[in-house]
């Protein structure tokens, strides 16, 4: 009996001490504290999916207190698919003269507006490629144009390697670059571009992008400019657990470091990687590691980790209705966009769609009161 015996009892010890540990970390998250990659790691790895949903569920209620979940209309118009930067999770990009390249003409522009108008929305997500013939000018004009013409329409334009790519070709400052671009009419800076703040998986998976460390200085520009931000990550490629956690800790910091009464991140935004016709599958044979549960445990451990950002939103595009139903009982207190027009992660398998309508029966089922909200999130 002897071995057998011993090995029972050192596991129920091991087990017993595991427990006491996350108790000791859950604390630690209930009472705001900032945890540690090891306290992360430790929750990520080894805490009880229903623990975790519990834990964070209660921090949902500390930084949105009742029953409301966000969502809005919005539209994304992708200003070219033309780009350098061949990312090879990206299914979207085109290089220069190739079939299919184009350029959003100005009367496509006012199509999609009058659309997006007519359905209600008056945001425009602009993102795209990092086209090469295209320098700051083009940027300021475009976006003086549409203000012209839609001075209600708000900008949730480009994104951190987009700046970084402008600040390179004119020899400006990050800062000189948001400028002129926040005068010419940009109204807030998506996170793209994020994927894992991780040097080591930037140099597989987007070696011609920002790296980390440039991501997160022209974001934190755009703090110090008070421009509304949001936080990114694409996770469920190449990158390690510790690698998921380090992301997390990363934008963690930076948020704490926005000037007081700045918006800084306003949400964070977690979504999986999708692989359907990408350079990532097809030639490196890496499929999305996605799968509901670890989505779950993604969205909790973002609740617990981020102490300093209010709202934490899941990725129904890219995950559909009930795992993002779940997400909303798991930390979760937005569902974003019905997204009129999306042409990039659907590009690669994303084909999740809702209407107005759908979105709001979503959040009703999933036991919330749906409120819809504009980019700084505030209810309409
Ligand atoms: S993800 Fe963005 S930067 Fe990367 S290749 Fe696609 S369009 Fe270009």
């Amino acid at each position: 009996m002897a071995d057998g015996g011993w090995r029972k009892t050192d596991r129920l010890v091991s087990n017993l001490i595991i427990e006491m540990i996350l108790e000791e970390v859950y604390e630690k998250a209930l009472q705001l504290l900032p945890l540690n990659a090891d306290e992360g790691l430790a929750l990520y790895c080894t805490a009880p999916v229903g623990e975790l949903m519990f834990v964070a569920n209660k921090l949902r209620q500390v930084h949105i207190p009742g029953n409301t979940v966000g969502w809005m209309i919005d539209r994304n118009v992708n200003i070219t698919n033309i780009c350098f930067s061949q990312c090879s999770f990206c299914n979207f990009c085109r290089k220069k003269g190739s079939p299919g390249a184009y350029i959003t003409s100005e009367r496509d522009y006012k199509s999609k507006i009058d659309e997006l108008f007519l359905l209600g929305g008056d945001q425009l997500l602009l993102q795209g490629g990092m086209n090469p013939d295209l320098g700051i000018s083009f940027y300021i004009e475009l976006f003086r144009n549409l203000k012209k013409f839609y001075p209600a329409l708000k900008l949730h334009a480009l994104g951190p390697p987009e700046i970084v790519y402008l600040a390179k070709k004119e020899k400006l400052s990050y800062y000189d670059v948001l400028t002129h671009l926040i005068e010419a009419g940009l109204d807030s800076l998506p996170g793209a571009g994020a994927e894992i703040l991780s040097d080591r998986v930037r140099k597989i998976v987007s070696p011609a992008k920002a790296t980390s460390e440039q991501w997160l200085d022209v974001m934190s520009t755009a703090h110090i400019l008070n421009l509304p931000t949001s936080a990114t990550m694409m996770f469920g490629h190449i990158e390690t657990a510790a690698e998921r956690i380090e992301h997390l800790i990363r934008i963690r910091d930076l948020q704490a470091k926005k000037p007081q009464g700045h918006f800084g991140f306003i949400t964070f935004i977690p979504w999986a990687f999708q692989d359907e016709g990408t350079n990532l599958l097809e030639k490196h044979g890496v499929k999305s590691s996605y799968n509901g549960p670890d989505y779950i445990r993604m969205i909790a451990i973002s609740r617990i980790l981020l102490n300093n950002i209010r709202n934490i939103q899941a990725s129904i595009l890219t995950v559909g209705k009930e795992i993002g139903m779940l997400s909303l009982h798991s930390g979760a207190n937005d569902l974003g966009s019905i997204m009129i027009e999306e042409n990039v992660v659907s590009a690669a398998g994303a084909h999740n769609r809702f209407n107005a309508n759908e979105m709001q029966s979503i959040i009703k089922d999933a036991g919330f009161v749906p409120g819809r909200r504009n980019q700084k999130y505030e209810l309409v």
